[in-house]
């Protein structure tokens, strides 16, 4: 399916295939949280990095954090912004090149809504956020074994 999104300003407007719609996966690492703002959260989406279509690259802004428990090393997980209006619109990573992750906050489409989330890296969640998890959501402390692709097939069976 077809996923279309923009940056507050306009400036930037994106179409990309995915068939990892669902809004259920919140991280609240310490680079999600200060980078999407919002609850202390980013929510990722996955999606078919090949069939990306922008309007407006020129606006384009990559941010790689250092990974501080690294020493100076940066992250291979690149986030890409608007560099007027500031939105965080998706993220990608080299070990997964065929993989583009749109922010859930930057899609204009509608997404389907979620049975249940998972809530990843809980371990660097601030003390302020509450993850009001039910029984049938994930939660952990670091990162899930499984992929984006795997609860699709798991719980929507997409
Ligand atoms: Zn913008």
């Amino acid at each position: 399916m077809k996923v279309s999104g923009s940056c507050h300003c306009q400036a930037v407007k994106y179409s990309v295939e995915s068939d990892g719609l669902y809004p259920y996966q919140k991280c609240y690492c310490t680079i999600c949280r200060k980078t999407s703002g919002g609850e202390g959260y980013a929510i990722n989406l996955s999606a078919d990095a090949s069939s990306l279509q922008v309007e407006g690259e020129q606006y384009l802004q990559i941010y790689q954090a250092m990974l501080a428990r690294d020493g100076r090393k940066k992250s291979e997980h690149r986030r890409i912004f608007c560099r007027n209006c500031g939105s965080h619109l998706w993220a990608s990573h080299s070990a997964w090149p065929e993989l583009l992750h749109p922010l859930a906050s930057s899609v204009d489409s509608e997404l389907p809504t979620v049975p249940c989330y998972t809530h990843i890296m809980l371990g660097s969640k601030a003390s302020w956020v509450r993850t009001f998890a039910t029984d049938q959501d994930l939660c952990f402390d670091d990162y899930p074994e499984e992929s984006i692709a795997e609860w699709h097939d798991r719980v929507t069976g997409i």
